[in-house]
C-alpha cells in the first residue's frame, strides 16, 4: 500500500461501495516512474464463508512499472434484516452502506 500515489488517504465516500474498479478521481500519479497512465487491477480473489458473507480484494498496480498503488477491499455480508456492504481502500477510500432485505411489513401493526 501505497499513500504518496493518491491525492487522499482513504477519503470518505459515504455509502458508496465499488466491488471492481477504480476511483482514479483520487489518483495523483505514480510516485515511482512519476506517470499517470492507467491503472490495472489484479489478483482479484473473492472468498465466501459459511454465513454468505463475501469478500472481494484486488490490487490497483501502475499500468507502466506494476508499482502497487493500494489494496482494495470489498465485503458483502447479510443477516436477518439487512444487507451490508463496506469498501475499504487508500485509493478509493472507505464506504458503508446497510440495505434492508425485508419490505415494511403493514401486518405488524394489526397485531395487537
Ligand atoms: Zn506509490
Ligand atoms: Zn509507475
Ligand atoms: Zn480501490
Amino acid at each position: 500500500m501505497c499513500r504518496n500515489c493518491v491525492k487522499e488517504s482513504c477519503p470518505d465516500r459515504g455509502s458508496c461501495c465499488l466491488e471492481t474498479g477504480t476511483y482514479l478521481m483520487n489518483y495523483a500519479g505514480c510516485c515511482q516512474c512519476n506517470k499517470k497512465t492507467d491503472i490495472n487491477n489484479i489478483d482479484k480473489k473473492s472468498e465466501n464463508d459459511v454465513d454468505g458473507n463475501e469478500t472481494v480484494t484486488y490490487k490497483h498496480v501502475c499500468q507502466t512499472c506494476d508499482h502497487v498503488i493500494a489494496r482494495h477491499e470489498y465485503t458483502f455480508s447479510v443477516d436477518d434484516e439487512f444487507q451490508e456492504y463496506t469498501m475499504n481502500c487508500v485509493l478509493c477510500g472507505y464506504g458503508e452502506a446497510t440495505v434492508s432485505i425485508l419490505p415494511d411489513d403493514p401486518r405488524q401493526q394489526r397485531l395487537f
